[in-house]
């Protein structure tokens, strides 16, 4: 059950529209209204039917029960100083940001007490941008994290993990420090590899004229796919994600200086013994519907979780 009768989205992006498509496809009779700071976007957005597309972020959000900050982590504080003033009482207020410390730091100390603020992070999205990239299968069976603060009330954050049962995402809630760790494993540091990764080929392509980009195989052209995501999303993320990010990408720099080591020393059971392990993690993703079997990692069939 969607569960709100006027829902605001401030900023008009892939996860912006695609809440939009969705809440249209659940057939519930809500109001939407949006806002995004560029005309070109509010523009496109109405041409696409996203809802009422208004002029400012507070007028967006005048009269909704449900506000959903969908625009990058670095921008969220500039946002919630503009909309808090005008948040109609009882109304609760989500974001979408894929880094969730940061974002309570930012926004919770600007609104007026007794809001009822229920951070979100749907675990869904592609390496496009922008309100054409939204679609409304986006959340179906993807988890969308509920990271609660100590008074958040249990009604509000009840009714908002009912909101996305209803976009078709499955819904969890977790400590904001443990969201960022584990995401620092399943998304951050992962996005960080690709795009050293397709740095370190664009360095090499200079000297072997396009055959990096000609003969790509499967392995770079999906790092090139992650690596081809949004860069100011990405920049907040590492930015605002920054300790965990590190964290992990020091564990990840030990594992391969093991994995060097075994190499140079020709410990080919070792290699074997590793690569199998890191097989089944692959089988359990597949097992728990994450993603599928298919040879191009059901590109085709599956909205990709970038994130
Ligand atoms: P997007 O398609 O790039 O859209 C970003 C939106 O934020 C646009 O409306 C943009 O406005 C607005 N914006 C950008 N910078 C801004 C600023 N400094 N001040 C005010 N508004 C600003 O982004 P998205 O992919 O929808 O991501 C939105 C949020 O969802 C981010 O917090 C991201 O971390 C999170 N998220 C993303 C994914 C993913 O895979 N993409 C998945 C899950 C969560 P204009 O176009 O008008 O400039």
């Amino acid at each position: 059950m969607i569960g709100y009768r006027h829902v605001a989205l401030v900023g008009l992006g892939l996860i912006a529209s695609s809440l939009s498509h969705a809440i249209r496809r659940s057939g519930a009779p809500v109001r939407i209204t949006g806002h995004s700071r560029s005309a070109a976007t509010r523009d496109e957005a109405r041409r696409l039917g996203l809802g009422e597309i208004l002029p400012t972020a507070a007028e967006a959000v005048d009269g909704a029960d449900l506000v959903i900050l969908c625009v990058p982590v670095g921008a969220m504080a500039v946002v919630a100083d503009e909309i808090a003033p005008r948040l109609a009482p009882g109304a609760t207020l989500s974001d979408v940001g894929s880094v969730k410390r940061a974002v309570i730091e930012a926004v919770a100390p600007r609104l007026a007490p007794g809001t009822l603020f229920v951070p979100a992070h749907p675990l869904a999205g592609t390496e496009h941008s922008g309100p054409g990239a939204g679609f409304a299968q986006l959340f179906d069976n993807r988890w969308c994290l509920l990271t609660p603060l100590p008074d958040s009330p249990p009604a509000a954050v009840e009714k908002l993990a009912a909101f996305w049962r209803a976009l078709g995402a499955r819904v969890d809630t977790m400590d904001p420090d443990h969201h960022d760790l584990v995401l620092a494993v399943t998304s951050h540091v992962p996005h960080l590899i690709a795009y050293t990764m397709v740095g370190v080929a664009d360095h090499l392509s200079r000297v072997t004229a396009q055959e990096v980009i000609d003969y790509s195989a499967a392995g770079f052209r999906d790092f090139t796919r992650i690596a081809a995501s949004d860069p100011t999303m990405w920049r907040d993320v590492f930015l605002s994600n920054r300790e965990a990010t590190l964290d992990i990408l020091g564990r990840f720099t030990e594992e391969l200086f093991v994995l060097q080591r075994a190499i140079r020393m020709g410990e080919g059971e070792a290699l074997h013994a590793y690569f199998t392990r890191t097989r089944a993690i692959r089988r359990g993703i597949i097992e728990a519907g994450q993603d599928t079997a298919a040879p191009d990692f059901g590109r085709a069939a599956l909205a990709q979780n970038t994130d």
